[in-house]
């Protein structure tokens, strides 16, 4: 399995030229392989690209400069795949200026916690400093304002464990994680990611209104630009770390409890019980909760626990004792045909835990007791070091 880490490095002239011979070397392979099908009507191959412009003296790793080939030509598969279906697809034809870098394992080097990134000989190599272990490749893209450098390693997986533990996870507007184990509920607070989300969607519309209302391109609009990328990074610097957390957090819970299988409600169904008022809102929710969910997958098979989803449809809505289904109202689930009474959050985990199981419309087996309340807390986290990154609390 490969993970990636990423760190930021600020604007250079070096990275600056990199980027541009990338550019300038992608967008040689794009015109090529258009120019060559309008002309002679075939596509050229991807080795015979590669071959020709081998020597055509990029300043870059003659790796690198294979690989802005590889990227064209991947674009262009999926474009033949789309295709098959939609006879009007277009190919790539965008020619940048400036294109990622990538460097492959045979232009990395490690030397005294120093990387060396190789663009060729007689050329001088990216250093990167602080580091332990050597990347299966890098990869530097350019963001609001910064370059970044994904660094993807390669990682063993440990095998796959059976103990025929399943926990389940129902993600929810309120709470970013609500668990069931089989017995106990448990809910991974999500007030303060909330809270920061809600704070940067309303930031980021107020800039951005501010920024219509001034003329394009004047020194205020500028201005306002470079505000809202600052803040737009620090507070999604602040998501991803809270994200981080409370996923890895249930990651070593779900450890604890010796879980072979976590078992996730599909996002693709819309959630039965939020009235959502715009379509973008609902958007926004399944982007958040894909996020999270990915955070769950990768966390998940690094420490070998399998991860499936199931549809979420009515989870929320169906009494887990009797099948009997009723949205409920209030901050706790009710049902008004044999009485059961629960927290509404736990309804939903506890249903995807019964649908996969098997067990469906019989009693829930024993009182799946009151719910646990795991939350986050930012001032503790903050001291990075301090391993009570989280209050129990309930
Ligand atoms: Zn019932």
């Amino acid at each position: 399995m490969y993970i990636t880490k990423t760190m930021k490095h600020k604007k250079t002239q070096q990275l600056d030229n990199l980027a541009r011979a990338s550019g300038r070397c992608y967008s040689k392979v794009v015109s090529l392989v258009r120019k060559t099908f309008k002309q002679k009507g075939f596509w050229l191959s991807e080795s015979g690209v590669k071959k020709y412009i081998k020597n055509k003296g990029y300043l870059l790793h003659s790796q690198t400069i294979q690989a802005c080939a590889e990227s064209y030509f991947e674009s262009l598969k999926s474009f033949f795949q789309v295709r098959k279906s939609n006879p009007d697809a277009k190919p790539p034809k965008r020619t940048p200026r400036y294109f990622k870098v990538r460097w492959k394992s045979s232009a990395i080097r490690l030397k005294d916690g120093q990387l060396m990134l190789s663009n060729g000989k007689g050329r001088a190599p990216v250093i990167l400093e602080n580091m332990q272990e050597k990347p299966k490749y890098v990869e530097m893209s350019f963001h609001r304002g910064h370059y970044h450098f994904g660094l993807v390693y390669k990682v063993d997986v440990p095998p796959k464990q059976e103990t025929g533990i399943t926990v389940s996870v129902d993600m929810g507007e309120i709470h970013p994680i609500v668990s069931f184990d089989g017995r106990r509920t448990t809910i991974y607070n999500g007030h303060f990611l909330r809270s920061i989300v809600r704070y940067r969607n309303k930031l980021k519309a107020q800039i951005q209104n501010a920024m219509d209302t001034c003329p394009k391109r004047s020194r205020k609009w500028y201005k306002l630009r470079k505000a809202k990328q600052r803040t737009l990074d620090k507070l999604d610097a602040q998501i991803k770390d809270a994200e981080h957390k409370i996923t890895s957090r249930f990651i070593s819970d779900c450890q604890r409890a010796k879980a072979d299988t976590i078992v996730i409600g599909d996002l693709m169904h819309m959630r039965d019980n939020i009235k959502y008022s715009k379509k973008s809102n609902q958007k926004l929710h399944q982007w958040a909760f894909a996020r999270i969910a990915d955070k769950i997958k990768y966390k998940a098979e690094l420490v070998g626990i399998k991860v499936v989803s199931v549809s979420e449809a009515y989870t929320s809505q169906t009494c887990p004792k009797c099948g009997h289904r009723k949205k409920p109202n209030n901050r706790n689930y009710h049902c008004n045909k044999c009485d059961f009474k629960y927290h509404r959050d736990g309804v939903g985990a506890i249903n995807i835990h019964k649908k996969v199981s098997g067990v469906t419309n019989t009693p829930v087996s024993r009182d799946p007791g009151s719910p646990l309340g795991v939350k986050f807390n930012w001032h503790l986290s903050c001291l990075g070091l301090n391993p009570r990154k989280f209050a129990i609390s309930g």
